[in-house]
């Protein structure tokens, strides 16, 4: 049995004698494969081991894509978890993943609901795989190198130095943002680049204006949640109305921004940004009242 990241377990059922065999004839052929073409590739150590970190990322291919089919085995035609009723197959399709010791390739069926519209890809929840293209443990070794290195293309590089696994920083990026730690990088990289704050930040602003709010637009094929953001300090100057005489603090230089991820994420961005405009959190009062 393997208990998954998700916290649920997966038999290992599948895993007979049969199979189990066919595994290690397979990684056979890769070994038998490889040294026969050792002497044309090795000429020192280094290039022994990077020849040899090749050869295993192609064994454990072989084997975690072995131990993840056969602990998907269980992955039944679920019911809808909204309305209850069974759901219909609506897609079968393979999905590579970068992994941390080799790619696999998983065959995912994508479930839907007639009823109310609900979908459903139980082997994703078993094998507690995420929406992007990397494997669950890479992604946390990307999204850690990331909170670390002030900078994807750099922590990109790192990772193929020490895993042998070829990532683009754009990749590092979408995987770090996934969970959510692009703040933490967005800020260490403004700070690496030497991105000045801006004048009010010094002191910070004695009132910063944050309003958050959300529009339709179309992509990918549907109508989604754009949220769009304004950060901008108020005051310290004032305006005042000719016609009522009422004083308003004046609004300073303004930034915008916009997103489709979810509430949450979003709010995290424009904080990122607040923090630019001098905000910081210790600096929040609370609202008397
Ligand atoms: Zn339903």
């Amino acid at each position: 049995m393997i208990v998954t990241g998700s916290g649920t377990s997966v038999n290992m059922e599948g895993s007979d004698e049969q199979s189990r065999e066919a595994v290690i004839r397979e990684v056979g052929d890769i070994l038998r494969a490889s040294l026969e073409r050792m002497a044309d590739e090795i000429r020192d150590m280094a290039s022994a081991e990077r020849y040899v970190q090749g050869m295993l990322r192609r064994v454990g291919s072989v084997m975690v894509n072995r131990l993840a089919a056969w602990g998907a085995q269980a992955a039944e035609r679920p019911d809808c978890t909204r309305c209850g009723r069974p759901m219909e197959v609506r897609n079968r399709q393979a999905r590579r993943y970068v992994g941390l010791v080799g790619d696999v390739e998983i065959q995912r069926t994508e479930y839907g609901c007639r009823t109310c519209g609900e979908g459903a890809v139980p082997k994703d929840h078993i094998l507690d795989l995420g929406p992007g293209c990397l494997s669950p443990e890479l992604t946390r070794v990307v999204t850690g190198a990331c909170a670390e290195i002030p900078s994807f293309e750099r922590a990109a590089a790192m990772i193929r130095e020490t895993l042998g696994v070829c990532l683009t920083a754009h990749t590092a990026a979408r995987a770090t943002e996934a969970i959510g730690t692009v703040v933490e990088q967005e800020m260490q990289e403004a700070m690496a680049e030497g991105i000045p704050p801006t004048p009010e930040a010094e002191q910070g602003p004695l009132v910063l204006m944050v309003g958050m709010d959300a529009t339709k637009a179309h992509a990918g094929g549907q109508w989604r949640d754009v949220k769009v953001a304004l950060v901008a300090p108020l005051g310290p100057e004032v305006v005042t109305n000719p016609e009522t005489g009422r004083e308003t603090l004046l609004l300073g230089p303004q930034t915008y921004g916009a997103g489709i991820e979810d509430a949450d994420r979003f709010y995290d961005r424009v904080m990122v940004r607040a923090q630019r405009a001098g905000w910081h959190p210790t600096r929040l009062r609370k609202a008397p009242g």
